[in-house]
């Protein structure tokens, strides 16, 4: 047996599973637990999508679809981003795609070269290390701070530009810290992309869960984004649909094209039905959408009041999505040893914060996705575990 030809790809083995899996995987041992760990709706999707999904697929929609999508998702899509953005696109500027994920994968191999570098603010989402990784490119985070509301600047992003840097990757509402970039700020992110002739991906798969007021902004529409910009929105977190795996991207042709390229060959399309599904839902009555964001923002403004007595922690209000990011670093600086025996004594599920990034030791991610009454229960554990340890 020749060695070499039994080992993994390096690139592969080098990235661990994410803490995510390990503190799930750990919680799986208890009975009662209450976890505040995934990030994903606990409501399941709305009856009448998973209705309107079964009745296409019975009368026939179980093919491969066109690799940019179902035309008619395509055309709703189209019609919903015009209305949601006050934009124009046509349909060639959308691509539906398998999950965010699914967008995210082909987009990065679409553009990267080796050596080529994204700006990632810090924290991130952990599964964006991989998907620029494994094209070759270099993911260059830089740190957003807790008193500037986790909010990403023009400053500190120029600082890490180099001859290589290719893209600025942009979320809001943000995956971990609950964030949403202001109008102005955007303004001057848009300028500093123009500046530096970056390409620009912008994550809004939380685009639908925005409590603040202005209601969500892209920087796709700032003047001379939309060249360079492109825009990932999901189904999965608005609709309660993460299992269905379908989301969409849209940007400039000469960008969509080649990323529904890659797309087709890694997956060929995405699946027929979900693609049903996420037509039934963009075409049903919107107050169901909204209905779950205004419940996600009760148990947001539960969880922020919760934390923010906790002796030691300070939180900054949930803006969007549905994630809290407490500082603990008056406690410890070691967040996953915190994370850890949280599970062991008072069975619950937080994430460390180096999940997101090497900037983030000393902080901890809650999902606000549980009922309000599991909420209050988690928040009373975790303010006995503080006073049990510190
Ligand atoms: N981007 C961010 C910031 C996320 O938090 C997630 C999921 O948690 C995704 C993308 C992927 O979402 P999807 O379920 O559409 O693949």
């Amino acid at each position: 047996m020749n060695a070499t030809k039994h080992q993994i790809a390096r690139d592969v083995s080098q990235i661990p599973f994410s803490i995510i899996r390990e503190m799930s995987l750990r919680a799986a041992e208890y009975s009662h637990v209450i976890s505040l760990g995934i990030g994903e709706p606990d409501f399941h999707t709305p009856a009448f999508i998973c209705q309107a999904a079964l009745a296409d697929a019975l009368a026939g929609a179980t093919h491969y679809t066109a690799s940019q999508g179902d035309p008619e998702l395509l055309q709703a899509v189209n019609a919903y981003v015009n209305k949601r953005l006050d934009i124009n696109l046509a349909t060639e500027n959308i691509m539906i795609s398998t999950g965010g994920m699914g967008a995210l994968t082909a987009y990065f191999k679409a553009v990267l070269e080796p050596g080529d570098e994204v700006l990632v603010p810090e924290p991130y989402f952990p599964a964006y290390r991989a998907l620029i990784e494994w094209p070759g490119g270099r993911l260059v985070g830089v740190p957003t701070r807790f008193e500037d509301g986790f909010v990403p600047n023009a400053a500190d992003l120029a600082a890490a530009v180099t001859s290589r840097t290719k893209v600025l990757l942009l979320n809001s509402p943000h995956n971990p810290t609950g964030a949403v970039i202001p109008g102005q700020t955007l303004d001057e992110l848009a300028q500093f992309a123009i500046a530096h002739d970056l390409l620009v991906i912008s994550d809004e798969v939380y685009e639908q869960l925005v409590f603040t007021d202005p209601d969500h902004e892209s920087i796709y529409t700032r003047d001379n984004m939309a060249e360079r910009t492109v825009v990932l929105h999901s189904f999965s977190k608005s609709y309660a649909m993460t299992g269905w795996r379908v989301a969409y991207a849209f940007g400039p042709p000469w960008l969509i094209a080649p990323i529904t390229k890659v797309a087709s060959y890694f997956t060929s399309c995405p699946s027929s039905v979900s693609q049903r599904a996420a037509l039934a839902a963009l075409r049903g009555d919107a107050q169901v959408v909204q209905d779950m964001a205004a419940r996600f923002k009760a148990r947001c403004q539960i969880g922020y009041d919760g934390v923010r007595r906790l002796p030691g922690v300070r939180v900054m209000p949930c803006q969007g999505a549905f994630y809290l990011f407490p500082d603990i670093r008056q406690l410890t600086t070691d967040s996953r040893r915190f994370a850890l025996d949280l599970l062991d004594q008072q069975q619950v599920v937080v994430v460390p914060g180096e999940a997101f990034g090497a900037s983030t030791q000393g902080y901890v991610r809650l999902a606000c996705t549980v009922s309000t009454e599991k909420l209050k229960s988690a928040l009373a554990k975790m303010a006995q575990f503080i006073a049990d340890n510190y």
